[in-house]
């Protein structure tokens, strides 16, 4: 089971050469096209697109960016591609449990998941297992920013640190920074008790539903 986000083997990130901004400090491709940027004016690292059959073996541990932004954009779930059920329904997010429940303005880069799709994350994703988790129903999830690396553009080498760096939209950083993932805010947080949401559902709908995301992720969209 390859949730749709998932990185594969043959998608190495490309590695376009960055110059300085001709107008402010801040990093451009020296070949840019529109592509390259999000809608929101930022710089996005050119990972390779390939179709399902020659993406190689998937990498679990690996988020591909334009398929984790486009779960954002969409709040589509992040394993099955599933759309909210409608647009103004909350979305079912499930995090790490990092001490106490989902906290209102919290901010994320792990996009919305569907409940059939939580249940199949906490029995096979080794880091939810671990570490347990905590999931609530989000009624707002706005775009807050991305996490990237953020460049010095004068050495035009990324700064020291962190690997990927959470960086606000229309901030100072946000020009000098090449963006790997869409970052939301989480906002009308309630705490989802996921085993009476599968209890809603009825075993019998849960098979079902298993089912249908088993042969999604081995179909191949
Ligand atoms: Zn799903």
């Amino acid at each position: 089971m390859v949730p749709y986000i998932a990185g594969y083997s043959e998608e190495a990130l490309l590695n376009p050469r960055i110059v300085q901004h001709p107008l402010f400090p801040g990093v451009v491709y020296a070949d840019e096209t529109p592509h390259d940027r999000d809608s929101f004016g930022m710089l996005w690292v050119r990972p390779t697109l390939l179709p399902k059959h020659r993406r190689g073996e998937p990498r679990l541990r690996e988020v591909h960016p334009y398929r984790q932004r486009r779960c954002m954009a969409h709040m589509m779930c992040q394993v099955c591609t599933r759309p909210p059920e409608n647009l103004d329904a909350p979305s079912l997010f499930l995090l790490r449990d990092t001490g106490g429940p989902v906290q209102e303005g919290e901010r994320t880069a792990s996009p919305p998941v569907c409940v059939p799709c939580a249940g199949i994350s906490i029995q096979l994703c080794h880091a939810l297992r671990r570490d347990h988790y905590v999931a609530a129903r989000v009624e707002h999830a706005p775009a807050w920013g991305v996490a990237g690396l953020v460049y010095d553009p004068d050495t035009l080498t990324p700064l020291p640190g962190k690997e990927l760096e959470r960086v606000e939209y229309g901030t100072e950083r946000a020009p000098r920074t090449v963006a790997a993932r869409t970052v939301v805010a989480l906002y009308g947080v309630t705490p989802v008790d996921l085993d009476e949401e599968f209890a809603q559902l009825g075993m019998d709908r849960l098979e079902e539903e298993f089912a249908r995301v088993a042969g999604l992720v081995g179909a191949g969209r």
